[in-house]
């Protein structure tokens, strides 16, 4: 297209809207302070910042609920205060689509989809199943022990994997080590006061 030829001298005009390769709506609006260099602006900060009734804050994004970027019905959109969580709501509509539980996680190493009570989440907020991370440790301590696949592993080696998460130690210190990281501590101990607590309660009832 002829950048020289803007909004309605444009080879491209069609009434003043265009859809973008990724399916989003842009409508031109000269003059409005969200639009771009030709002019145009997406329709659904359009649509939303008239909900508003001002400029989207700086960081702020807009969420399609039922994910069709074309759909800019007022009811359709949700503004985000930043990404990520504009991203928690897409990986709660995925985990909703497969398993038809939003908070399920998923498996970084197998990809399913399960509950928080047998996953492991990091501080960066991805998962894995416990029991994916610690056959991981495992083959990892059996390639470096030489041992064939499935075989016993020696109990000092497994002594080697952390407790909470079940990767295997960085540096192999000569003392019993149970935890890779403070962050694995701080987790399991908070996991075994919040079993003692439900157990606890448990017993009222
Ligand atoms: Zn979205
Ligand atoms: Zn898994
Ligand atoms: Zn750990």
């Amino acid at each position: 297209m002829n950048g020289n030829l803007l909004g309605q001298n444009s080879n491209a005009w069609k009434g003043g809207w265009t859809v973008t390769k990724h399916g989003y709506v842009q409508v031109y609006a000269r003059g409005n302070p969200s639009s771009n260099h030709r002019g145009y602006i997406f329709e659904h900060i359009l649509i939303a910042e008239r909900i508003l009734g001002k400029r989207l804050p700086d960081g702020a994004t807009v969420h399609h609920v039922n994910r069709n970027p074309a759909d800019n019905r007022p009811g359709n959109l949700v503004i985000c205060q930043d990404n990520s969580y504009h991203q928690l709501l897409h990986k709660r509509a995925r985990a909703y689509e497969a398993v038809g539980d939003p908070s399920a996680l998923r498996c970084g190493l197998c990809g399913c989809y399960d509950n928080q009570p047998d996953m492991y989440v990091d501080k960066q907020g991805y998962a894995k199943h416990k029991a994916c991370l610690s056959a991981r440790a495992k083959k990892l301590v059996r390639k470096r022990l030489g041992l064939a696949e499935n075989s016993p592993i020696p109990k000092k080696a497994i002594k080697k994997l952390c407790v909470e998460c079940g990767i295997e130690f960085k540096s192999y210190p000569s003392t019993r080590q149970l935890f890779c990281s403070q962050f694995c501590k701080n987790k399991y101990q908070i996991g075994k006061q919040r079993n003692h607590s439900l157990k606890k309660e448990g017993g009222h009832e």
